[in-house]
């Protein structure tokens, strides 16, 4: 068979390796979809497959893993800004849910992925851990689109369109798990939505599934003190101690925003291997809380980064939650060296790739990974001069600086171009349900 051969000659590359290195004036050589090896620039001409490499040269560029969001709803990107500046429980229940129930079907789950995919790939996101309705309509999408995803097979008790009972959800969750087996792109997750929309018996069958066939579980955990305290008028019980009798605190759950934490919880979550989703920004705008960052990362808690849903941040932009996450931790704490770069970009990269069980494939610039990678172009005046790429990138680069985007070994951005995407359409299409959202 005939390989394809890629050589990214980049002027920086942040590995996010165990070391964290970063390498000067070193070449990337991508071999189909593959990271085939990593060589110096003057060495690589040498290698025998240089002479029919496509070659790209990006001496202004530093090139990192694909950012991982850990945490979004894409195809919610359709309600952006349908209602703002509200408590959670008002905005979910008078709101987002009531719009849900009327506008949801799989032409909006695949439409809204669409605008959400679009808008992740030019800021430098290349795999997603999805939670919403229709998510076999999401994984087809992701694979023709060519974005790595892990689809939520999302789990409440109440009705929607798209399952009446839990019953219903979870034979759908295992009928879709099936379906997409040979989905290069797509992987899948359990995910019942939250302990407030989910009973006993779906969590105790959610647990079993999990176990029996090596799910994630993606759950909101903890979101907001009201959600703890209500918990525990009605089952005398703190969520997370209720989801650590129906064994689901392991290193396969990934608990989202976790803003109600004491310290008995966060040494239990710690001794379990439980990764947390931190998502900074709908937890500022929704005034949820602040979930202790500086605690669970010093107690080697595996903390990644969400953007959640559009509807509540309200972009998809993981540049914005490397820099929140980082000065909200340095605010919060009273100590500047809280959540330092290097952190930062962790938990929008490899910590994300552990949480979903893909670090082997995905989540740093490593021989044998995927080709997922993002080059940002550092010469523009907010960052220059360059003394240290990685604080330019969590501190002073915006999202627009990502000019080259790789999933899986295939370009989806080229000097800030889509390569497969058409802008023009997809915005004409989400000006479409606008009108009709609104009417
Ligand atoms: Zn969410």
């Amino acid at each position: 068979m005939q390989h394809d051969y890629q050589i990214l000659q980049p002027g920086w590359i942040v590995t996010v390796n165990s070391d964290f290195e970063v390498l000067r004036d070193c070449a990337v050589v991508i071999e189909d979809n593959r990271i085939h090896s990593l060589t110096s620039i003057d060495e690589v001409r040498q290698l025998p497959c240089y002479a029919r490499a496509r070659v790209i040269d990006l001496p202004d560029h530093v090139l990192l893993p694909g950012l991982v969001n850990s945490h979004t709803h894409a195809s919610m990107t359709l309600l952006r800004g349908i209602a703002d500046d509200l408590p959670l429980m008002d905005w979910l229940s008078n709101h987002i849910w009531p719009a849900e129930a009327r506008w949801v079907d799989a032409g909006f789950a695949a439409d809204g992925f669409r605008l959400a995919a679009a808008e992740m790939i030019r800021s430098g996101t290349t795999c997603m851990n999805d939670m919403y309705f229709f998510p076999d309509e999401v994984a087809r999408c992701a694979q023709q689109i060519g974005m790595r995803v892990v689809v939520g097979l999302i789990v409440l008790d109440f009705p929607s369109v798209w399952a009446r009972n839990a019953d219903e959800y979870l034979h759908k969750a295992l009928a879709v798990h099936d379906e997409i087996r040979g989905y290069g792109l797509v992987d899948s997750a359990l995910a019942p939505h939250a302990p407030y929309t989910v009973s006993d018996e779906p969590l105790r069958q959610i647990a079993m599934y999990s176990n029996e066939l090596d799910l994630p579980v993606h759950i909101h955990l903890h979101e907001t003190r009201a959600e703890v305290d209500e918990a525990q008028n009605k089952n005398g019980q703190r969520p997370l101690q209720r989801l650590d009798q129906l064994n689901l605190l392991n290193p396969s759950l990934i608990a989202v925003h976790m803003t109600e934490l004491n310290e008995f919880e966060i040494e239990r979550i710690a001794e379990a291997g439980v990764n947390v989703a931190h998502c900074p920004e709908s937890n500022l705008k929704l005034a949820s809380g602040i979930c202790p960052l500086t605690t669970l990362l010093d107690k080697g808690v595996n903390v990644c980064l969400g953007t959640d849903g559009a509807a509540s941040n309200n972009d998809l932009d993981m540049f914005g939650e490397m820099r929140t996450a980082a000065l909200l931790a340095k605010g919060s704490s009273g100590d500047a060296s809280a959540c330092n770069a290097r952190q930062a970009i962790e938990m929008a990269t490899i910590n994300g790739a552990r949480a979903l069980g893909m670090a082997d494939r995905i989540g740093s610039i490593e021989i044998g990974k995927c080709a997922d990678l993002i080059a940002i172009n550092l010469a523009e005046l907010n960052t220059q001069p360059v003394y240290d790429p990685v604080a330019q990138i969590v501190y002073a680069a915006a999202s627009r600086q990502v000019s080259d985007v790789w999933i899986d070994g295939v370009a989806q951005l080229r000097n800030h171009e889509f390569c497969h995407l058409d802008a023009n359409k997809i915005v004409t299409m989400a000006a479409s349900w606008e009108k009709k959202i609104e009417s």
